[in-house]
């Protein structure tokens, strides 16, 4: 597309279980422009999840030694793991022209909103009540009960920085959340702001948050 702005940065963040990470790989999957940043964590794999694919899955030791050698553009302590995003892998994907998305969490959003230079968007996704937040981690965490608790206790906290973001949607069904994604993405890359009802946006929040 003509005049289209080129290496742009998209973060998704929401509480846990929202379906960012659903959302990230379906827009890196269907726009080959996209590409994801993959993170590093000290954090187990999941069964499903792959090294250098999901996640570069490294030692707490690994870890401190990217943190002293300054080699993160933002990290974070999460649940009690550590996850951070390189510099370097940002910086190829931009060299090479790619839009990069990312899936963390506030503190990181905040930390690259700091640095100069970076063309940033940033979207909060939401799920569309806690029943159906708390199937989806139990869909994803069948029978690990206490991890989901402590997820489902940090979601007030979570959702509490939503008014640090560009954006806020709804992940309720989820072609209509990636229709809605994309199409803040699009306007963005022609220069173009979407309006948002932020009245009706805090109160939806509080609703979720009583
Ligand atoms: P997050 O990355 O925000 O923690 P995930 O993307 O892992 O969340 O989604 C949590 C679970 O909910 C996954 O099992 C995913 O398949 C499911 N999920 C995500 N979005 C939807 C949706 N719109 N409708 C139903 N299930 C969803
Ligand atoms: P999970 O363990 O469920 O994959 O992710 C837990 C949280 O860590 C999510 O909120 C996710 O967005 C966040 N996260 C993943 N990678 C990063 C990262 O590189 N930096 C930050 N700050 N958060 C991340």
């Amino acid at each position: 597309m003509a005049n289209e702005k080129k290496g742009m940065l998209f973060v998704l963040s929401s509480p846990s279980g929202a379906g960012k990470t659903t959302l990230t790989k379906k827009l890196a999957d269907h726009n080959k422009n996209f590409e994801i940043s993959i993170s590093y964590t000290t954090r187990k794999p999941r069964p499903n999840e792959i090294n250098g694919q999901d996640y570069h899955f490294v030692s707490r030791k690994e870890f401190e030694d990217l943190i002293n050698e300054k080699n993160f553009y933002e990290y974070a302590n999460i649940f009690d793991n550590c996850y951070g995003t390189l510099k370097k892998s940002v910086l190829d994907l931009l060299y090479h022209n790619k839009d990069v998305l990312f899936d963390i969490d506030w503190q990181g959003t905040k930390q690259l909103k700091e640095i100069k230079d970076l063309s940033l968007v940033t979207i909060f996704i939401l799920p569309p009540n806690i029943k159906i937040l708390k199937e989806r981690l139990l869909n994803r965490h069948a029978g690990m009960e206490k991890l989901i608790e402590k997820r489902m206790g940090k979601f007030n906290e979570e959702v509490s920085h939503w008014n640090d973001y560009n954006y806020v949607v709804v992940n309720d069904n989820l072609d209509s959340c990636y229709k809605k994604i994309m199409n803040i993405i699009l306007s963005e890359k022609k220069g173009q702001k979407i309006k948002q009802n932020y009245g009706d946006i805090k109160k939806m929040i509080e609703k979720l948050t009583k």
